[in-house]
């Protein structure tokens, strides 16, 4: 059996006939930058997120990034966030001009609360925590170690649309939150895309500036900004497939449950706080003998990667920022034990099951 570790192709078939006619619809309407799509995919989006507004953005790199630029965050300013990430969630700081600070991650390999005391100066201005693999981080726990200093909190939800938090979708917990459609997130699109839940007005009228070159109407503007908008084809693509999300999620969340039905006994399987629902973006096992686990199951056809093998203070990107191995044990830990198991809705339990039976197996010889 073959278990590929994406198969993006199998999604685009369920919903082919609805892309198409959406495809011919806005091509011959003639409607290719903004209008009615996409005033329509972000109240769903907000909808969907309950928060008051959600604004579409060319990617999810550019959603943290116009969310600091609009709150002026820049040059001598800290923002903390985590080690264990994907790249953007510190390059999106560093792109503003601010200094990424990390705090190590605990088991659910998110933020550490008890640990964040000790990163926040008075230079800080926000704290970026990341939704990782889609299981929402402590908020509550990081609210309480800010108490009334005036930092913000802006969510990394790229990987956790549709998660909640003590009942609470991700999203709507914090200042902010920034999320991605790239075709390897949970909502997909067939390109870069991503957008921004808020309930603030300000931050709203702000971001829609600024992800149109500071523009306040067709001719003026107000404040120097990029181009970052969301092609209106990929809004009317988000519409269709938007609908599909929460039966989506379900088999995320099914599959994630027969993994670690099967596979407990022999590996470190996810937790989730029971209060809490988690969208399994990627299903992450532990064990020390992962090289010699990832080789066996890809002799056996099974797909597996690392999210992600270098912690980012470790990247030569972060050079400058004059970390070292050592300063986030746990984090550098993980990232020599953790590997991922295909999770995709279109995985069949046959699949899953083999998946199991192939990694019970290797423990057994
Ligand atoms: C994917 C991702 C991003 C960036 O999203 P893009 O749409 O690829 O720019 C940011 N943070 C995290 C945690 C992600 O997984």
């Amino acid at each position: 059996m073959q278990v590929p570790f994406v198969n993006l192709g199998a999604q685009f078939q369920l919903v082919e006939d609805e892309l198409v006619s959406e495809f011919l619809r806005l091509g011959r309407s003639g409607q290719f930058i903004l209008g009615e799509d996409v005033e329509k995919f972000e109240r769903q989006l907000a909808d969907f997120c309950e928060t008051e507004y959600a604004i579409s953005v060319a990617n999810g790199t550019d959603a943290l990034i116009l969310v600091m630029k609009a709150l002026n965050i820049g040059e001598g300013d800290e923002v903390i966030t985590v080690p264990n990430s994907f790249i953007a969630s510190a390059g999106a700081i560093s792109v503003v001009g601010a200094t990424p600070v990390f705090v190590d991650v605990g088991e659910d390999y998110n933020l550490d609360a008890t640990k964040l005391e000790a990163a926040i100066t008075p230079n800080t201005k926000a704290i970026v925590p990341v939704h990782l693999t889609g299981n929402p981080a402590d908020i509550d726990a990081i609210t309480d170690v800010i108490g009334d200093r005036e930092i913000v909190v802006i969510e990394d939800a790229a990987q956790a649309i549709g998660a909640t938090y003590r009942g609470k979708k991700v999203g709507s917990l914090g200042l902010a939150g920034g999320f991605s459609l790239h075709p390897l997130k949970n909502l997909s699109l067939l390109g870069d895309a991503g957008f921004i839940s808020t309930n603030s007005e300000s931050l709203y009228q702000s971001l829609k500036q600024l992800r149109n070159h500071g523009l306040e109407n067709r001719d003026h503007s107000v404040q120097w900004s990029v181009n970052s908008r969301l092609d209106t084809v990929q809004a009317a693509f988000g519409n269709v497939k938007l609908a599909h999300l929460p039966k989506w999620t379900e088999r995320f969340q099914a599959i994630a449950a027969r993994y670690s039905e099967q596979l407990s006994d022999v590996v470190t399987c996810p937790k989730v706080r029971p209060e809490d629902c988690a969208v399994f973006h990627n299903y992450v096992i532990r064990t020390t003998e992962r090289e010699a686990l990832m080789g066996f199951l890809k002799a056996r056809g099974v797909d597996t990667k690392i999210h992600y093998p270098i912690p980012l203070h470790l990247m030569d990107a972060a050079s400058a920022l004059g970390y070292k191995h050592g300063d986030f044990p746990e984090t550098e830990k993980q990232s020599q034990e953790i590997m991922s198991l295909p999770i995709y809705p279109e995985l069949t339990d046959e699949q899953v099951d083999y998946v199991c039976q192939q990694i019970c197996g290797f423990f057994e010889t």
